[in-house]
């Protein structure tokens, strides 16, 4: 059988093959795709232990993706998962203190991105060949600092892509900064927006579908995808790292098979968690999937409440990437718990555009707080969770991390649930240098980029990933900056299609 996907916002009637579901990327109706019926995961829990990444992505992917061919899999899996990744496990999990860590920041771009980003251009150029697609195909992103980075890394040179990304000029950290600006590749564009992530978001949003830009393009031989988490290329690679790091546990002897444990994971626009949650779906044996998020905790309180309310001060933090008040993630979720209730998802997502608000049913909450619990860490909590695990056990942590962190140690302490913890680490401290030399050093220090990224090696004696050594001799290639409201104009520009 052919798994198919669906959108969020429409009629089941109109699914498309998985291929056809990466090419598009957002469904015409503004929703996002899903399975329209469970997918068969073909894995016993019993052989993960002995089990590598690449095998794991294999089932992973063959579950999800029916129309591609065993070897096309294995072929995407291959070039995504290599030496790109500084450690051969791909994504170790760590033991530190009470905690076990998931660490997937070993790839190109050391922050968790890398682990769909390395595979979904694969899967987009292969999906490309399955549907006989002539057009070239324009990745269009906006990035909170990490996914567009992530994604250039992957889609440099692919033949027949191009890529642009927006990104908050304001909005992410030095480091990232300078990924941005010195991105390498032919077909790459970076434009820096004066405005928030949530702005280049929207605008990224409305400009896919816009019809008349839509027709624009396509009379010049281009089609617009998504390299965003709204792409279900993106999600379902993230799927396979929570089934191995419930091996790597079994291996380690923290836990027998069928044992259940938690995931605390550092929460942004609802990707990674999802991807947790889909992991349980297929039968992985989890307790609760704890949502952290940072003082933009719009979620904490839709967890607990059941109300979204995007209409609140957004806050830029030393976790950039979650500074994010409209989750786009969530979506896919209010879908499964409403019992996929298309009508009810886009009636929600409607309200959230139009007023900025809504409320679910409380049986849809119920259904919600089943699986997932809720919490925030403010600045000072992560700040505090750095220098604790880093007093405790010498092991740095990013300001990302720490939140998860923080956040699993709050949920322990209200709730005495000794279940297990794996944190979800998605970003390597070399990222965030300043944040982590200001928690080691115990008060704000100034330095930041290169300057902090030493210091915080004299600290922490972790070798530098290759993707730092290089970064500040590299040149500068992009040097764009535009107003929210002229983003589609940029595109026109590079797209060379005025
Ligand atoms: C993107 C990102 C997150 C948030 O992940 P989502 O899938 O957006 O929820 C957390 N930490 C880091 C380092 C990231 O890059």
């Amino acid at each position: 059988m052919t798994l198919l996907y669906r959108s969020t916002r429409g009629d089941a009637t109109n699914a498309l093959t998985a291929s056809a579901a990466i090419l598009q990327g957002l469904s015409p109706d503004g929703g996002l795709y899903v399975p329209t019926e469970a997918p068969k995961l073909d894995l016993n829990l019993q052989q993960l232990p002995s089990l590598t990444y690449q095998e794991v992505a294999f089932k992973v992917l063959k579950a999800f993706l029916t129309d591609f061919t065993d070897s096309e899999i294995r072929n995407c899996v291959n070039a995504a998962y290599d030496d790109k990744f500084d450690d051969s496990l791909i994504a170790p999990v760590s033991h530190h203190g009470e905690d076990y860590y998931l660490e997937l920041f070993h790839g190109a771009t050391i922050a968790f991105k890398d682990l769909a980003l390395s595979i979904l251009p694969h899967l987009m150029t292969t999906a490309a060949k399955k549907n006989h697609f002539k057009k070239e195909i324009v990745i269009l992103t906006a990035t909170s600092g990490d996914t567009g980075k992530a994604a250039m890394a992957g889609f440099a040179d692919v033949p027949g892509t191009k890529i642009i990304v927006f990104y908050p000029s304001q909005g992410v950290s030095a480091i990232q900064k300078q990924q941005m600006i010195t991105q390498v590749g032919e077909n790459t564009y970076v434009v820096a927006i004066n405005g928030n992530f949530d702005q280049a978001q929207t605008n990224v949003k409305e400009i896919f579908n816009d019809k008349d830009f839509q027709a624009q393009l396509d009379a010049h031989g281009f089609q617009f995808s998504s390299a965003n988490s709204i792409n279900i290329g993106r999600l379902i690679p993230q799927v396979a790292y929570y089934f191995y790091a419930y091996g790597q546990l079994i291996k380690q002897g923290a836990i027998k098979n069928g044992d259940t444990i938690n995931f605390s994971v550092p929460t942004g626009n609802f990707g990674d968690i999802l991807a947790g949650y889909y992991a349980k779906q297929l039968g992985l044996p989890v307790n609760r999937l704890i949502c952290a998020s940072n003082q933009n905790n719009v979620l904490t309180d839709f967890f607990k409440t059941g109300y979204y309310d995007r209409i609140r001060p957004f806050f830029t933090t030393t976790s950039p990437s979650m500074d994010i008040l409209v989750s786009s993630n969530l979506e896919r979720l209010i879908f499964h718990a409403t019992g996929e209730d298309a009508a009810q998802t886009a009636a929600y997502m409607h309200e959230l555009e139009k007023d900025g608000h809504y409320q679910v049913k409380p049986d849809v909450l119920k259904q919600l707080q089943a699986t997932f619990s809720a919490d925030f860490a403010s600045g000072d909590d992560d700040q505090q969770a750095i220098a604790n695990v880093f007093n405790q056990s010498q092991f740095a942590i990013d300001p990302h991390t720490a939140v998860a962190k923080a956040v699993a140690d709050k949920y322990r302490q209200s709730t005495n649930d000794t279940h297990p913890m794996v944190i979800v680490s998605t970003a390597s401290p070399y990222k965030f240098p300043n944040a982590v030399l200001s928690a080691i050093e115990g008060h704000q220090v100034d330095v930041d980029g290169l300057d902090a990224v030493k210091q915080v090696q004299e600290h922490i004696n972790v070798p530098l990933p290759k993707a730092i050594e290089t970064l500040f001799h590299a040149q500068v290639r992009h040097n764009n900056t535009v107003q929210p409201d002229k983003m589609q104009e940029a595109i026109v520009k590079i797209l060379n299609i005025g």
